[in-house]
């Protein structure tokens, strides 16, 4: 059918032309959209404007549209598959950068231009098509990682069943439905590599919309047939002589058990609600609920409300809440690092989605750009320069220019309201924790008349209400806790007992390490997603890492599958010697800085949350497994 293409003018209007450009190349074979001066030339958190002069994007529109109109009306046909030369020249085009030796790779792969992926798996041979029936994993989660794990282990032809304690998939974003709920990696990189969207509404879509989104690749892939809803695992033993893992469910008619020969656990970390530890909790005699378990029967409307915490759930919820309730009071420990994103409730352009929808690997290319812009390519400015001796609110000249940038467009939102401007810059680096993107509603809600920030310290909870160190009681009808999650306690509540009956948490005494996030030793064929170090400050969507990690666990599969061995483990030398690397990774990073408290350190001040390398790194060492760096045993005999 014909393509309407009265809405293109509009649409070349919205584009991106960088991306538009490398989408050309694609549709005419022509370099010449690459030409100088139409190369960007971005500043960093800019929403993508190119520096290129008007007159130059009105040349470029109308070329484009002329070819556009060509390909879409059937005169010209797609050219073929640019050179590997060329697709490096037009990432740097669309970068504005020269992207340094070894992404090139990544970025191809990332893009699937030949429509292929290293992600996919292939598992091809009739030997291995029937190695992998003889497999049998269970999933333990229905959310993004674990839905992922499942499509990747149909494409295998592994046999699975996934577990999940809700009654629906989601994960995440199926229980926290907090008003204002979104997510903050741009959608056009928080989806599956291979589950493109063209009609995402907004750029950072809210929590219904990405439900819809999973719920919609769950049914495409016909995976619910696949969940046991409502359905927890309470522990889990690994049975040596037969090597398979002894698993303990409840389910909504009582305890079951089933075997597995490997368990990937998909859990996510920011999971189990946090509530803090503070006296007089239990006593508040009005209604109070944790921002991840919100209560929708609890009408705000005319009541005094207190809000604890000011994380990335309480910064998104109070602008939802400040103009229906009576007063707020926000108590405030640390101040988040809101970095400005102007655009960030904004809806997509319908000329951006016509585009997508339409030009071929135009969304490809919109997508590589923003890979690249707000992944690696941060990742220099919350690195710490080891011989720093400037002050302990940023770790290097550039973080501390950074600092500045943020902190003058915070400010700038409040000229009048030094007071409150004083309040809410972080004194640690920026970088330290995750930063919020900040559209200037946090602000907004904070300067209304009903709201107050309190930056006291919480003394105790009472019957009615809370009071400070300073001893003043303030009297709320109800409150709300935005303090987070149990992200250190990877896992948990699950027993997991692996050789020789070890239990995991035991094990792990506070500390979580796992070999690239996924496995440790003494605990065969257990395989996590969004494991220990596999978390990411700046750069990037967590699904990209969810995609990488279960490439890497198919591979571990695929590698029981070939060899014939009944279970594997990393060898305790190369997992010990990975988490050494991380850990002086980690201690270079702004999170790490020994001034910075956060989530994503232990209580021994480990950061066991985060990865403290580029992308293209974990990309890399999750390509295969190597199998010097596992066990792998065949009943009780070593297979090396
Ligand atoms: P969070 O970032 O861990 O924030 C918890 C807040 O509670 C912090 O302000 C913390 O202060 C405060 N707090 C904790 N214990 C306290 C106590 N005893 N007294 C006073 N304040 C206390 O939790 P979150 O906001 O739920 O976010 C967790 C993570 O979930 C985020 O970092 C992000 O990765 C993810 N998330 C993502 C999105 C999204 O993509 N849109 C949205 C929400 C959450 P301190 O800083 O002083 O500890």
């Amino acid at each position: 059918m014909a393509v309407d293409l009265e809405p293109l003018d509009q649409a070349l209007e919205t584009a991106h032309l960088p991306a538009l450009s490398a989408a050309l190349v694609h549709l005419t074979g022509e370099t010449s959209w690459l030409r100088p001066e139409w190369r960007p030339t971005y500043t960093p958190l800019s929403r993508g404007e190119t520096g290129v002069p008007e007159a130059e994007q009105a040349k470029m529109r109308a070329a484009a549209k002329a070819a556009i109109t060509a390909y879409l009306t059937g005169k010209a046909p797609m050219a073929a598959i640019p050179s590997p030369e060329v697709l490096h020249q037009m990432m740097n085009f669309v970068a504005g950068a020269d992207i340094p030796e070894g992404y090139g790779d990544f970025l191809t792969d990332e893009l699937a231009i030949d429509g292929h992926s290293t992600k996919d798996p292939n598992w091809s041979t009739p030997e291995l098509k029937a190695a992998a029936r003889k497999l049998n994993v269970l999933v333990v989660g229905a959310g993004m990682s674990g839905l992922l794990a499942a499509i990747r282990l149909t494409q295998a032809g592994v046999p699975f069943e996934i577990v999940d304690k809700n009654p629906d998939v989601g994960g995440t974003w199926l229980e926290n439905t907090y008003p204002g709920c979104r997510v903050d990696s741009s959608n056009h990189i928080y989806s599956y590599s291979f589950e493109p969207n063209h009609f995402w509404p907004q750029h950072f879509s809210t929590q219904p919309v990405l439900l819809d989104y999973f719920r919609g690749v769950a049914g495409r892939y016909d995976l619910k047939k696949k969940v046991r809803f409502e359905t927890v695992v309470e522990e889990m033993a690994w049975d040596e002589a037969r090597s398979v893992w002894k698993v303990r469910l409840k389910t909504p008619s009582g305890i079951e058990h089933v075997e597995a020969n490997a368990v990937i656990t998909a859990v996510g970390q920011l999971n189990r609600p946090r509530f803090p530890d503070i006296k007089g909790r239990e006593s508040f005699r009005g209604p109070s609920f944790h921002s991840a378990e919100w209560r929708h029967d609890v009408d705000l409307t005319g009541k005094r409300v207190a809000v604890i915490g000011t994380g990335a759930s309480a910064f998104q919820f109070v602008p939802e809440i400040v103009g229906k309730v009576a007063s707020l009071s926000v108590f405030q420990r640390t101040p988040p690092w809101g970095f400005p994103v102007p655009h960030y409730h904004e809806d997509v352009p319908e000329g951006m989605n016509w585009l997508m929808e339409h030009v071929p690997f135009y969304d490809k290319w919109y997508r590589f750009w923003m890979f690249w812009m707000v992944t690696d390519g941060l990742l220099p400015m919350v690195t710490a320069d080891p011989d720093w001796t400037g002050p302990t609110t940023a770790v290097s000249q550039l973080n501390l220019g950074f600092r500045e940038m943020i902190a003058a467009a915070i400010a700038a939102q409040a000229p009048d309201r030094p007071d409150l401007v004083a309040k809410i810059i972080p004194t640690y680096p920026p970088g330290g924790k995750r930063a919020l993107l900040d559209n200037g509603v946090w602000l907004d809600a904070l300067k209304r008349d009903n709201v107050e920030l309190v930056t006291d310290a919480i003394s105790e909870v009472t019957a009615s209400g809370i009071v400070t160190a300073d001893g003043q009681a303030r009297d709320f009808d109800v409150i709300i806790y935005g303090t987070g999650f149990h992200a250190s306690k990877f896992l948990w509540p699950m027993k997991i007992k692996g050789r020789q009956g070890a239990d995991l948490h035991e094990t792990w005494a506070g500390d979580p390490r796992a070999y690239l996030g996924m496995t440790t030793p003494g605990f065969p064929n257990l395989f996590m997603i969004y494991g220990p170090n596999t978390n990411i400050v700046v750069n990037g969507s967590i699904v990209f890492f969810s995609e990488c990690s279960v490439r890497y666990i198919l591979g571990c599969l695929k590698l029981l599958a070939q060899t014939g061995a009944a279970a594997m483990e990393p060898k305790r030398e190369v997992h010990d010697a990975f988490n050494i690397r991380v850990d002086e990774g980690n201690r270079l990073m702004a999170w790490g800085a020994p001034q910075v408290t956060s989530w994503y350190k232990n209580e021994a001040g480990r950061v066991t949350q985060n990865w403290p390398f580029a992308l293209v790194d974990y990309w890399r060492a999750t390509l295969a497994p190597d199998p010097k760096d596992f066990i792998l045993t065949k009943s009780a005999e070593l297979v090396e």
